[in-house]
């Protein structure tokens, strides 16, 4: 059976490792999508068969973020396995991630999510105590990355901190060459599907350009459903052993999975 037969038939993919690098949990009036717990998202996994999602509480970004890190840590508590979370850090704080990284092991990387904190760009200044630390510590964090400034200073955060390993959420989006080109100079980057696939062919497009390892599975659950994206990868142009390293194992490696 090939990948694309499970759209066909209804069925869950059982034999291939999925992991979903962009999610998020819990509800704000923002995001006001019913099911936004972790019970409800390893229900959503087991019933498409993807192993492994990587939540962030960006809801929480919004009002409170040590609130919403509090959120994504309890979703990973009850199912420590399927949910990795990331903690949402603020530039307008300064914060000892030792906090997060040694005194508790709930969070495995970091969202970077400025411009919802007082419309701050990506490389402020008081975002570099959390890249400095990833740099050191070798953490992967998850970049909104949707527009041409935003692709732009992600670019220069990820040059800067090479030790540390940057997803650029949304590939772009509008922005998606400037995407393209961060990922050729830069090994640390990785580019996720998370609506930057809306349009056909814009996949296979990207993965023409920086090759099949460079693209991870991303899909913005719970602030949207996840089923379509994940059909775009299994009905996409590319071959079965491209979907595959899409799907999960781009980001089994870049992660330490
Ligand atoms: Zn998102």
């Amino acid at each position: 059976m090939e990948l694309k037969d499970h759209v066909f038939l209804s069925k869950e993919l059982k034999d291939t490792f999925v992991v979903d690098v962009h999610i998020h949990v819990g509800g704000s009036t923002r995001y006001q999508k019913p099911r936004n717990d972790g019970d409800s998202v390893v229900y959503t996994m087991d019933r498409l068969g993807i192993d492994v999602t990587c939540a962030s509480c960006s809801p929480g970004a919004y009002c409170d973020w040590m609130w919403g890190n509090e959120v994504c840590a309890e979703a990973h508590a009850g199912h420590p396995d399927r949910i990795k979370a990331y903690a949402v850090v603020n530039p307008n704080y300064e914060f000892d991630l030792d906090e997060y990284f040694v005194r508790d092991d709930r969070f495995f990387g970091l969202k970077a999510i400025p411009f919802v904190q007082g419309n701050l760009p990506i490389d402020c200044a008081g975002m570099q105590q959390y890249y400095a630390y990833a740099d050191k510590h070798g953490l992967p964090v998850l970049f909104h990355a949707w527009q041409p400034s935003e692709v732009r200073d992600a670019t220069a955060v990820a040059r800067r901190y090479p030790n540390a390993r940057f997803i650029f959420g949304h590939s772009g989006f509008t922005a998606v060459e400037e995407a393209v080109e961060a990922c050729k100079l830069c090994d640390n980057v990785l580019l996720d599907t998370t609506i930057s696939d809306i349009y056909d062919g814009a996949l296979e497009r990207i993965v023409s350009k920086v090759g099949a390892d460079r693209v991870a599975y991303g899909t913005d659950l719970t602030a949207f459903e996840c089923s379509h994206i994940l059909g775009r990868v299994l009905l996409s142009r590319l071959t079965d052993t491209e979907k595959e390293k899409v799907l999960g194992l781009n980001a089994k490696e870049f992660l330490k999975l």
